[in-house]
C-alpha cells in the first residue's frame, strides 16, 4: 500500500472553500447560537477537512420552531409543485454528481468509483419521489349498508426529525428527505457527526432547487443526544426517522414512546451469504466481492456471514481469496484504489480484534487478516476460512472488509443457520434451483432477499428489516407511506332525507 499523503485534488479544495459551514435554519446559513464548531476529518489520512458549527439544543429548537412554521403552508402546496422541486434537486445532484462524490470520498473515505455509485444511487430517490409525489392515492367507497360515504386521505405526518448514519452520506438522507418533501412534511436533519460535509452540499442543492425556507432545516452537532433529546420531547415534533446502529436506535424508540412519535428505524444489519451446491460459483464470487466489499464493508446490507455448501466451500473460499487479495487497498481519491480507509481507529481496532478472536477460536485466514499501516484507518480485505459456528464474528456486525466462512450441508440448515441472527435486514442467496428460491423466501427471516446477486439496493424497491433491524421501509411506495398519515372522512348519505 501506498503510505504517501494523497494529496487533495484542486477542485476538491475549491469545494471545501465553497460549502456552507453554518446551520440551515429558516432558510439561512447561520453559526452555531454558541458559535461552537467541530472538525470534519478524512479518514485516509487523518487531517481536518473543515471546521463547521456545531449546533446546540437551543439551534435545535430554532430549527424546530422554522419546520413547525413552514409546515402549514407546505403541506397545501400542489403535489404537482413538490414534484418539480425533488425533480430539479435530481437534476441539480445529477449536474454536480462529481462534486457530490469528491466530498463523500473526501469525508468518508470509500473510492472514488464508489461515491459515483452512491450520487447515482441518492439521487434517484429525489427522481423516484418526484414521480411518487403525485400518485399518493387515497380510497373513496360507499360503507356497506349504504348510509354514508368514506373518504380515506392521506396527509403529511407532519415536522419530522432525521438522523442520518456516516456511511452513506449522501444516500441515507435523500432516502428520508425525498419522501419527507414528497409527502408535504417538514424536518431538521441530523447528518452524522463525522460525515456531515455531503449534507451541507445537498441542502445548499436543495435550497437551488426552490425548496421554500424552513422546509429543510439542517443541524450537524458534535453532540448527538443533546439535540435529539429536547427535539423529542417537543409536541411540536410528529416524526422520527433513524438510520444507524441497533443500539441508538433502541434509545431512541424508547424516547418516541414519551411523545407517541411516528418511528422509522433502518438499523444494524448481519446479512447471510449463502452459497448452495448448484450456485453458478462465478457469479457467487462475484457477488461475494460486491456485497462483502461495497464501502470497504461499511454498510448496514454487507455480507457478513459466508454460509457455502461443504461441497463447494474450498473453491469458493479460494477464488474468493484471490480476488479479494488482488484488489488495491489506498486512499478513495486515488484512481486505482479499490479499497479505502475504514472510518476512524476505532472501527480498526474492533475489526481487528474480531479477526484475532476467530483466529484463537480455530478459523485460518485464508487472505490478509491485518491492519496496515498508515496514515488513515486501513485493513487488508480478508477472508477467514472454517469459522467455528460459535466464533463471536459470526454474531457481530463486522463493518468491515472480512469475510468469515463457514459450511454447511443441507437447505434446511443453511435456513437455520442464516435464521439464527438477531438481524434481518439484507440476505444473499446463490442458487440455480428455483423451487429453493421460492421455499428460501418463504423461510427467511429476512426483510431483503437478493438472488444470484451481491447488490440489491434500489430506490423503487422497499428497504429495511425485521428483528432488531428496525421497523419500517424506505424507498417505493412504502418509503412515502411513513411520512404520511391515515384520515377518514365519513360523508353523509346524500340521498338521505
Ligand atoms: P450510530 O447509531 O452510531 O449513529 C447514527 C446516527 O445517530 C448519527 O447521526 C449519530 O450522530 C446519531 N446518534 C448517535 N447517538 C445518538 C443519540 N444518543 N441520540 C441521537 N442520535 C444519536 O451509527 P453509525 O455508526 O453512524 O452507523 C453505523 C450503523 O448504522 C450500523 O449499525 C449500520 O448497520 C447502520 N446502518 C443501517 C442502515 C439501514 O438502512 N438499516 C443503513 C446504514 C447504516
Amino acid at each position: 500500500m501506498d503510505t504517501a499523503t494523497p494529496v487533495i485534488p484542486e477542485r476538491a479544495q475549491q469545494l471545501l472553500e465553497q460549502l456552507p459551514t453554518g446551520l440551515l435554519i429558516d432558510g439561512r446559513w447561520v453559526d452555531a447560537s454558541d458559535g461552537g464548531t467541530f472538525a470534519v476529518e478524512d479518514p485516509s489520512t487523518g487531517q481536518t477537512l473543515l471546521e463547521i458549527a456545531d449546533a446546540t439544543s437551543n439551534d435545535a429548537i430554532a430549527a424546530l420552531d422554522a419546520a413547525d412554521a413552514a409546515q402549514g403552508a407546505w403541506a397545501l402546496t400542489a403535489p404537482r409543485e413538490r414534484a418539480e422541486i425533488l425533480r430539479r434537486g435530481f437534476e441539480l445532484v445529477t449536474e454536480r454528481a462529481e462534486d457530490f462524490a469528491l466530498l463523500m470520498t473526501m469525508e468518508m473515505g470509500k473510492p472514488l468509483a464508489e461515491a459515483r455509485g452512491e450520487v447515482t444511487y441518492g439521487a434517484e430517490f429525489l427522481r423516484w419521489f418526484s414521480e411518487e409525489t403525485v400518485r399518493d392515492y387515497g380510497r373513496y367507497l360507499t360503507s356497506p349498508e349504504g348510509k354514508s360515504r368514506i373518504l380515506v386521505q392521506r396527509k403529511p405526518v407532519g415536522p419530522c426529525l432525521l438522523i442520518t448514519p456516516w456511511n452513506f452520506p449522501l444516500a441515507m438522507a435523500t432516502r428520508k428527505v425525498a419522501p419527507a418533501i414528497a409527502a408535504g412534511c417538514t424536518m431538521v436533519l441530523k447528518p452524522a457527526n463525522l460525515t456531515p460535509l455531503t449534507s451541507l452540499l445537498f441542502a445548499q442543492v436543495m435550497q437551488e432547487a426552490g425548496l421554500p425556507k424552513g422546509v429543510l432545516n439542517v443541524v450537524a452537532t458534535s453532540t448527538a443526544s443533546e439535540i435529539s433529546t429536547p427535539l423529542m420531547q417537543d409536541r411540536r415534533l410528529r416524526k422520527i426517522s433513524f438510520t444507524g446502529s441497533t443500539q441508538v436506535g433502541q434509545r431512541l424508540l424508547a424516547a418516541a414512546s414519551e411523545n407517541v412519535l411516528r418511528t422509522s428505524m433502518e438499523l444494524g444489519g448481519n446479512a447471510p451469504f449463502i452459497v448452495f451446491e448448484d450456485a453458478d460459483l462465478d457469479k457467487a464470487v462475484q457477488g461475494a466481492v460486491a456485497a462483502k466489499m461495497r464501502n470497504m464493508g461499511e454498510a448496514c446490507t454487507a455480507a457478513n456471514r459466508f454460509l457455502v455448501h461443504a461441497s463447494v466451500a474450498e473453491e469458493f473460499t479460494a477464488r474468493f481469496a484471490e480476488t479479494l487479495g488482488a484488489l488495491k487497498v489506498g486512499g478513495g481519491t486515488d484512481p486505482d484504489s479499490a479499497v479505502g480507509p475504514l472510518i476512524d481507529g476505532k472501527a480498526r481496532d474492533n475489526i481487528h480484534a474480531l479477526v484475532t478472536e476467530a483466529v484463537e477460536q480455530g478459523a485460518t485466514v485464508a487472505v490478509g487478516g491485518n491492519p496496515l499501516d498508515g496514515p488513515g484507518y486501513f485493513f487488508a480485505p480478508t477472508v477467514l476460512a472454517k469459522v467455528p459456528r460459535e466464533a463471536s464474528i459470526l454474531d457481530a456486525e463486522i463493518f468491515g472488509p472480512v469475510a468469515p466462512i463457514t459450511t454447511f450441508t443441507t437447505e434446511e440448515e443453511a435456513i437455520r443457520m442464516a435464521n439464527s441472527s438477531e438481524y434481518g435486514l439484507a440476505s444473499y442467496v446463490f442458487t440455480t434451483d428455483y423451487s429453493r428460491m421460492v421455499r428460501v423466501a418463504e423461510q427467511i427471516e429476512f426483510g431483503m432477499v437478493g438472488y444470484n446477486t451481491g447488490v440489491i439496493s434500489n430506490a423503487a424497491a422497499p428497504f429495511g428489516g425485521v428483528k432488531q433491524s428496525g421497523l419500517g421501509r424506505e424507498g417505493g411506495a412504502e418509503g412515502l407511506a411513513e411520512y404520511t398519515t391515515t384520515q377518514y372522512v365519513c360523508i353523509p348519505d346524500p340521498y338521505a332525507r
